[in-house]
């Protein structure tokens, strides 16, 4: 059993918490929001009034915050974690966050000697609560042996991706996939529609033919051919525009400061923000097709 301290209790962290409390180990929590720490508390979470309270002597601290300035608040300054606490304390960002502010943190965590890794996920609130979720993880060889029974913990696919930031760097990566081909799919049914080609025809053939892919297989932006998807339920999200858009923007702003050229990328976040400015933020995703469809 270690001791943990987990900051950030929200829809993805307050189940992550309670997966660990379940694998039995003692869990301290805190939030800067009441209901967070207040249902911590009721999954059997020690809900702390303060970050230091948190994570003095912990094992490890595992983080699960909004974004990259939330990141930097807890974890750097004078009360920030690196300077709390103990040195063999195993410190661990679950947040999506930006490429450069990930690796600015973990250098300071080194510096300070400490062991940090980021650990973005994929899977969603559903996979935080079954313990599914997918974690790609950047940091030192030795600093992911170290966090592996934890994630195992909490997720299904850890996989290491390399040093400090390129967790992150593989989450926009692939979350770019996503979004881009989100829209190809759904500007192919919007045609398809056009040309008198019945969805569920263009459905069984691309999905055996050479346009399969995730986001037509999986996601299926218009109802029918696949019941599970989200257009089979007006749309209720699953991931939401708001979180697809975050990750294209976050995308970008690594394209920009690496000086890779993704157009389709860019294009991809100007159509989410489009839909997003339309009041459609907290749909799911894969409604991008009615913003192409000019519905
Ligand atoms: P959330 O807003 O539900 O939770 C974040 C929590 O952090 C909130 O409870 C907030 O009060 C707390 N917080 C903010 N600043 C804090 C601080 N300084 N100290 C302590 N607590 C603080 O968000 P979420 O959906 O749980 O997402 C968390 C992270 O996971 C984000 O980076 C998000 O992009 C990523 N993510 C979310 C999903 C999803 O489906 N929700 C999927 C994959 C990744």
């Amino acid at each position: 059993m270690a001791v943990i301290g987990f900051i950030g209790l929200g829809n993805m962290g307050g189940p992550m918490a309670a997966n660990l409390l379940k694998a039995g180990h003692q869990v301290n929590g805190f939030d800067l929001s009441p209901e967070a720490l207040d249902l911590a508390r009721q999954a059997g979470i020690e809900a702390r009034d303060d970050l230091n309270a948190t994570v003095t002597n912990v094992d490890v601290v595992i983080t699960m915050l909004p974004a990259g300035k939330h990141v930097k608040a807890v974890y750097c300054g004078e009360n920030g974690l690196i300077a709390t606490v103990g040195k063999n304390t195993l410190l661990i960002d679950c947040s999506t966050i930006d490429v450069e502010t990930a690796r600015e943190v973990a250098a300071q965590a080194e510096q300070a000697g400490l062991s940090m890794l980021d650990a973005p996920v994929s899977g969603g609130v559903g996979g935080a609560e079954a313990g599914t979720l997918t974690f790609m993880v950047g940091g030192s060889d030795a600093a992911f042996e170290q966090a592996q029974p934890y994630l195992a913990q909490m997720g299904k696919n850890i996989i290491h991706a390399g040093g400090a930031g390129n967790g992150q760097a593989a989450k926009i990566c692939n979350n770019m996939i996503l979004g881009v081909s989100m829209i190809a799919v759904s500007e192919a049914f919007v045609l398809a529609e056009k040309l008198g080609l019945d969805k569920q025809k263009l459905y069984d053939i691309s999905s055996t033919a050479s346009g399969q892919c995730w986001a037509l297989t999986s996601y299926c932006p218009v109802p029918g051919p696949l019941p599970a998807s989200p257009a089979n339920r007006d749309y209720q999200a699953g991931f939401t525009v708001a979180m697809m858009l975050k990750d294209l923007r976050l995308a970008q702003q690594a394209a920009n400061a690496s000086g890779a050229t993704t157009p389709l990328g860019q294009e991809a976040m100007n159509l989410y923000t489009q839909f997003d400015e339309a009041g459609k933020s907290q749909l799911d995703f894969s409604a991008i097709v009615k913003h192409i469809r000019k519905d």
